[in-house]
């Protein structure tokens, strides 16, 4: 197919910034579409399935939902209490041993006053008295706060328990959920996968026709961008789906239905190439003076006695000065080696002309005969 473009002088050649400048633009065009339809697709899939709560929900009572959301307010209101009284403990705990402190130092004060016989004055003995006071208050608050905390702490427990029981009740309750849940998931994802195939396929079959019709027009660049990116986006949903079964198979059989129409499309212009093809070819063994057909040197005229290397024939010394040789090259001339007529007079001019080229030589006479596959 390279040949195809390489050679095909008949057609007015595009000039090769435009060749480059259309490539690049119908690039561009083909990533701008497979943008706008990813957006598109990315939208059909942003569709909210089924959430896993709202599936358990339906399978668990409601009041035991409700029960296990109120233990669990509970616990942790007697949690925020328990934390409360620990700072409380702390609080009373620094002032005990303030209290404490006080009332060591005061007895020492004592201690010593009774030592030099002298009696502690009234003052020394209030503030021992408040201090211990304060040590005693302290203390009994302390008291409070730790039966408090173990009485929250055993309140605590009961309702675990109790929460415990209730959660293992919602959990069983709960097990059919998960297998639900999954079949749902299953079922959206399908869903889904649908919805992009049925949005993208139509579009690809679209635009394979389109370019199947229309291809060869001068539009052929914009509709192989379209084909591309809708080839593109088909197998990028296909991909998203695959580990489905279904989708699975469906992708490998559009890609061997796909890859199997290239082919045959392939074979079918190698053993019948399109004119076009054709001529570029048989141009090409004329000029290198072979048959077109089977590549076998065409040894006419003053060719007769030359020596064909690789690069074409190689006039000898002894026959390129033969004038004889001159009046034989315009005689009718058939392949020695299979047989095709390379050289015929001509219809209108009678002179002999390339049989396997359009245009007779001398009078410039189309024959239209000698085409392979004409189009009509
Ligand atoms: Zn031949
Ligand atoms: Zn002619």
């Amino acid at each position: 197919m390279s040949k195809d473009g390489t050679s095909a002088p008949p057609r007015s050649p595009v000039p090769r910034s435009l060749r480059i400048g259309s490539f690049l633009l119908s690039s561009l065009l083909t990533i701008l579409i497979v943008w706008l339809l990813g957006f598109v697709l990315d939208d059909i899939g942003d569709i909210d399935g089924p959430t896993y709560q709202a599936i358990v929900d339906e399978y668990v009572d409601e009041s035991l939902r409700e029960r296990a959301a109120d233990l669990e307010l509970r616990i942790a209101g007697i949690e925020t209490r328990v934390a409360r009284q620990g700072e409380l403990q702390g609080d009373l705990q620094r002032s005990m041993d303030n209290a404490r402190e006080t009332m060591q130092q005061m007895m020492e004060l004592q201690r010593l006053s009774l030592e030099q016989e002298t009696p502690p004055s009234e003052a020394e003995r209030a503030a021992l008295a408040t201090a211990q006071q304060r040590f005693l208050e302290a203390q009994n608050r302390f008291e409070a706060a730790n039966a408090e905390i173990a009485s929250s702490n055993e309140t605590k427990f009961q309702l675990r328990q109790e929460q415990r029981v209730i959660e293992a009740t919602i959990e069983t309750q709960a097990r059919p959920a998960d297998d639900d849940y999954k079949e749902r998931r299953l079922a959206h994802q399908f869903r889904l996968a649908s919805m992009q195939l049925s949005f993208i396929v139509p579009l690809f079959l679209l635009a394979a026709w389109l370019f199947w019709r229309y291809g060869e027009s001068a539009y052929r660049s914009i509709l192989m961008a379209m084909l591309a990116a809708t080839f593109w986006k088909v197998g990028g949903v296909m991909f998203d789906h695959f580990p489905q079964e279904f989708f699975k198979y469906i992708a490998i059989v559009a890609a061997i239905v796909i890859v199997l129409g290239f082919l045959a499309w392939m074979l079918r212009k190698a053993v019948n190439p399109s004119r076009q093809l054709l001529l570029a070819r048989h141009r090409e063994a004329y000029r290198g003076h072979v048959c077109p057909v089977c590549a076998y040197p065409i040894a006419r005229g003053p060719l007769k006695f030359a020596l064909w290397t690789r690069k074409g024939p190689r006039l000898s010394a002894t026959a390129e000065p033969a004038s004889g040789q001159e009046a034989g090259a315009d005689t009718p001339y058939a392949c020695p080696s299979c047989g095709t007529t390379l050289f015929a007079a001509c219809r209108r001019c009678d002179a002999p002309r390339h049989t396997l080229l359009p245009f007779c030589e001398h009078c410039g006479d189309e024959l239209v005969a000698a085409e392979p596959a004409p189009a009509s």
